[in-house]
């Protein structure tokens, strides 16, 4: 068992936000804000984006809000907003009244642009978009001032107020800030503010043809919003400089911007680009699909909001780049189930098996346990019959040295019922495969003991045929047989790592007749086979399950090797 609690990275923001209270830095409050884009459904690295936000502010008694950075109408859906909305409701926070969108702000944000081209701190640029990147310059070499850069105030006033009115072709001319084109921080030789793009947004429709670049529409969103402090990730450290800059040229309330380490998971991707290429590709079958990283795929596999918020704590707060191993996420939500799932039967590859000293006809309710770890779980009754199905792969006709399961002539124990022995095996005369089982039951061990003390060394789970339902069952491998695929930046393709045996549809599995009705979203454990949760593509009498997790745990392993 893990436990991280002493080896927890120290959470430096937590610290800077102490010292910022003890110095009354903003007068005691504490506000922070989750800003996505609404172009992409939610990763579990926004889970950690969104627990530490939220965290912040439920710790510090203050306040987050969520805000919807929506400066890209191009790229951005109401199908995003909405489902962004629900993902975070659903691993379990609240924004209040405090549901904000940087589109909101478009007004401000142009009335805070004139400011500046009055105060000669902006002016209009004619530059295309690749004369600009020629005349940036690179990390080694100075970047060249634009011709535009000294144009006079009162111009740049009425072409910028005519690039609002609609006048100009896209990209044909920007706002840029005037700062410094021999800055050693690229960004902040003279960063565009605005661009020229005719497009509808999904809120301000067409009022708008210019939109505002992320750099400067964050900042005054944040000021606007009075966030104290505005956590980000890494790489928007070198951007940090241009955040100051504007809130100190237009003297606005200041919020502290602070970057810590994204989060990166193995076996699978985080960028919202290439999440989108999947879905748009057919490569999974949606956003929701319960091989991908999404909040709503995490869902619907049958991830905890628990074992989510669980495992953005464990991980911590880092200032570097690191890669967390799956394993861990999933130790996470097996914990998690082990505790609350109850316990069924189910046979995923059935095999028939005919006790021949049983009465037809005869069915007796046998006891099973709920949850071993949970007493308060209670008991429930479980049928048993003449013709059972057991696992296909719990019987092997020439069993190897340490297979003790079924083989012919061998006794075993079906759990919570009784000893059998195998004494027949019937083939498919044509295939040759083994098609059903012959076996006696010894009625002396009801309830899985041998009053004579016989040991067997294998507990089998079993169903029996005519009451249990049929099922299917999606198990799930990883998305990507690469432990990072990022490492192939863009000179490799990263779908090139695509596991091709990432679901396996398993459709003739049977389940405990207890299951009737199961609600998609149900978890349960299938003893000796993982935790399961129905999906949503169940209907009337079709029952359809996905694997969430196996049984084995692999972090303890990975953990211990480190030791
Ligand atoms: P894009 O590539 O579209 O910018 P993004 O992942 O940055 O994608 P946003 O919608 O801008 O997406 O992210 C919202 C917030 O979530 C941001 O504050 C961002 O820093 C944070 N975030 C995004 N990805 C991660 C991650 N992997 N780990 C931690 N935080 C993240
Ligand atoms: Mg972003």
């Amino acid at each position: 068992m893990p436990d991280n609690s002493s080896q927890r990275p120290s959470d430096f923001i937590q610290e800077i936000i102490k010292e910022d209270l003890e110095t009354n830095k903003y007068e005691g409050r504490v506000h922070t804000r989750f800003p996505p884009e609404p172009n992409g459904y939610l990763h579990i690295g926004h889970a950690k984006s969104i627990c530490l936000n939220f965290g912040i502010a439920k710790k510090f008694n203050g306040l987050c809000n969520l805000r919807f950075d929506d400066t890209n109408p191009t790229k951005e859906e109401v199908e995003y907003v909405e489902s962004i909305k629900k993902d975070v409701r659903w691993l379990g926070f609240d924004w209040g009244d405090r549901l904000f969108y940087a589109s909101d702000y478009f007004e401000q944000l142009y009335q805070h642009a004139v400011q500046l081209i009055k105060m000669g701190k902006a002016y209009v640029c004619d530059l295309s978009a690749d004369e600009i990147r020629e005349y940036r310059g690179t990390l080694t070499e100075p970047g060249k001032e634009s011709p535009n850069r000294n144009r006079p105030v009162e111009e740049n006033l009425d072409l910028f107020e005519r690039m609002r009115r609609g006048d100009f072709p896209d990209g044909s001319r920007t706002l840029r800030a005037k700062i410094d084109m021999k800055s050693g921080n690229i960004n902040m030789r003279d960063p565009v503010m605005f661009r020229i793009l005719h497009a509808e947004h999904h809120r301000t429709g067409d009022k708008w043809c210019i939109y505002p670049m992320y750099d400067y529409a964050h900042c005054i969103s944040d000021s606007i919003e009075r966030i104290t402090h505005s956590v980000c990730t890494l790489e928007f450290e070198d951007h940090r400089p241009l955040y100051d800059w504007f809130l100190n040229e237009l003297n606005v309330f200041h919020p502290q911007q602070i970057e810590f380490a994204r989060l990166n998971l193995s076996h699978t991707i985080m960028s919202k680009r290439k999440l989108l290429q999947l879905v748009q590709e057919g490569h999974v079958k949606g956003w929701d699909d319960p091989r991908l990283p999404t909040i709503s795929g995490l869902r619907r596999r049958g991830y905890t909001p628990e074992s989510i918020r669980n495992f953005c704590e464990r991980i911590g707060i880092a200032k570097r780049d690191s890669m967390v191993d799956m394993a861990l996420l999933e130790y996470c939500i097996r914990e998690d189930l082990n505790k609350h799932a109850p316990r069924v039967m189910a046979v995923l590859r059935p095999l028939r098996v005919v006790i021949d000293n049983y009465h037809e006809g005869q069915v007796e309710e046998l006891e099973a346990i709920n949850n071993p770890e949970d007493a308060g779980m209670g008991t429930r009754k479980v049928p048993f019959s003449r013709v059972l199905y057991i696992e296909r792969e719990d019987f092997r006709e020439d069993p190897p040295k340490q297979f003790f399961r079924l083989a012919p002539g061998r006794e075993v124990r079906l759990r919570y019922a009784y000893y059998i022995t195998c004494v027949g095996v019937i083939k498919d005369e044509k295939t040759g495969e083994v098609i059903e089982l012959r076996c006696t039951y010894d009625p002396a061990t009801r309830g899985g003991d041998s009053p004579d003390g016989r040991k067997v060394k294998a507990t089998l789970h079993w169903v029996s045929a005519s009451h249990s339902l049929e099922a299917e069952v999606r198990m799930y491998d990883h998305l990507f047989t690469k432990a990072d695929t990022e490492d192939e930046k863009d000179g490799g393709d990263f779908k090139a790592y695509l596991n091709q045996n990432s679901l396996e549809t398993l459709n003739s599995c049977r389940v405990e007749p207890g299951l009737t009705n199961a609600k998609p979203g149900t978890r349960y454990q299938f003893e000796r086979q993982g935790y399961f949760s129905v999906d949503p593509d169940s209907s009337n009498g079709k029952l359809v399950f996905n694997r969430t997790v196996t049984l084995k745990d692999t972090w303890a392993k990975i953990e211990k090797a480190k030791k």
